[in-house]
């Protein structure tokens, strides 16, 4: 089931866009862009029609210069330019595996001057019939789940929606996804569908639930059917389990959502997920029985890392299925990415069979979920900013590690 491991290749195709001094409009809500409009003197009875101008070229066709907006005036797009830019984070590297997963390590502005700028990651992971982008919410993550490599970062900072959606526009823009646009080529890439980008997954770096109400901003903006169009079947939220906010969510947003479970006992997930004794996993399962938009056709995820000797014996497997009684639930097994350091280790592959046919039998769904863009260390748990740099030598215990993994 493990992804080959190949040497990534820094992709080179276009070249990467120059960073810009003036604020960017790129990723903006509509009142926010209408803000922006009123502040360089748009008048009041203009400012609607203006804000539907920008967004269908901001999102629908993935302006990145005013100069493309022809049905806006001369005078207007000459306005908008001497004050305001299109421009997306900085990308720093820009990585294509050979199973064509992508990943972008982006620098943010700093949002106060003399604050340091924050670099986080964003990765593409194709499928034959949908592509999904896994976006990051927080640089680092104050979680300290013990076998996730984001928690040991130091330095966190919430995103704002605008640099979340943003992520989405560098992807979109490096794979050529807007209509008229040239398609990326590659291996691996969608073959089925028009689009390339299909799905999002809030899987990156931080606890979405973390920064709730740039999230929530971001998935409006990014589920609006004049722009975007990712509607909020496409996306999910991935959380440890803040239950409060996992209701108001619910309520308020109304996204697939995904929990990282990976315990069945309270001792155990107060080890290895610690918000768990904030929140224990009867409130988290309340939670999810409860919340809204769940139904047989929107499932929840529960999202379970494989560790040998930890959580993975045939009994855990047995309580899982009695815990999730009442759920409409999906199980993703996920195999356990090393990360210099850990003390984990990833189960054997016949102990994950083994595990996922008691699930199987119990009549879930549990595909295994296949590590992706390992060559790139794109894979779950392993991103990291640059900010935080691993050294050479940590980079390749790491390769080695994934190599001895397959
Ligand atoms: N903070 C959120 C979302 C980001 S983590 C959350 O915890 O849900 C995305 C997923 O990757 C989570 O299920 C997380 O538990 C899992 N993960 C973290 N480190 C991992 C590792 N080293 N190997 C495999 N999965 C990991
Ligand atoms: Fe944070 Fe999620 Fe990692 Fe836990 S698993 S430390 S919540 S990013």
């Amino acid at each position: 089931m493990y992804a080959p491991m190949m040497p990534a290749s820094d992709a080179a195709a276009a070249p990467l866009a120059a960073p810009s001094p003036l604020p960017s409009l790129a990723g903006l809500d509509r009142e926010k862009l209408a803000l922006a409009l009123a502040a360089i003197g748009v008048g009041e009875r203009e400012v609607k029609m203006r804000v539907n101008q920008l967004w269908h070229w901001i999102y629908l066709r993935g302006a990145t210069d005013f100069a493309e907006m022809t049905n806006v005036s001369k005078h207007l797009r000459a306005t908008l330019a001497e004050h305001y830019s299109l421009a997306r984070p900085e990308i720093v590297v820009e990585q294509v595996s050979q199973d064509g997963t992508r990943k972008w390590l982006l620098r943010l502005p700093a949002e106060t001057p003399g604050e340091r700028p924050h670099e986080v990651e964003a990765v593409y992971i194709p499928e034959r019939d949908r592509g999904t982008l896994c976006v990051s919410s927080q640089v680092g993550c104050t979680l300290n789940c013990s076998f996730c490599h984001t928690g040991t970062q130091r330095l966190v900072r919430n995103l704002t929606a605008a640099e979340i959606v943003a992520q989405v526009l560098v992807a979109r823009d490096r794979l050529g996804d807007y209509p008229g646009r040239e398609r990326a080529v590659g291996p691996g890439l969608p073959t089925e569908g028009e689009r390339l980008v299909t799905n999002i997954v809030f899987m990156g770096m931080g606890e979405p639930l973390y920064a709730y109400e740039s999230v929530a901003e971001a998935i409006e903006i990014l589920s609006d059917g004049d722009g975007l169009g990712l509607g909020k079947r496409r996306i999910t939220v991935s959380t440890s389990g803040v239950v409060p906010e996992i209701e108001r969510l619910g309520r308020e947003v109304g996204p697939m959502l995904a929990i990282s479970l990976h315990a069945v006992r309270d001792e155990l997930r107060d080890v290895l997920v610690p918000i768990n004794k904030k929140y224990p996993l009867a409130e988290l399962l309340e939670a999810c029985r409860t919340y809204p938009a769940a139904s047989n056709a929107k499932r929840i995820t529960f999202e379970y890392v494989m560790l040998k000797g930890v959580n993975d014996s045939p009994a855990d497997a047995k309580a899982l299925v009695r815990l999730l009684k009442g759920v409409p639930a999906k199980i993703n097994l996920i195999p356990f990415n090393p990360w210099p350091g850990t003390k984990y280790e990833c189960s054997d592959w016949e102990t994950i069979e083994k595990f996922s046919d008691i699930v199987f039998q119990a009549g879930y769904a549990s595909p295994v979920r296949t590590p992706r863009g390992r060559d790139i260390l794109a894979a779950c748990g392993q991103l990291k900013s640059e900010t935080e740099k691993l050294s050479a030598r940590e980079r390749l215990a790491l390769r080695a590690m994934a190599a001895a993994a397959e």
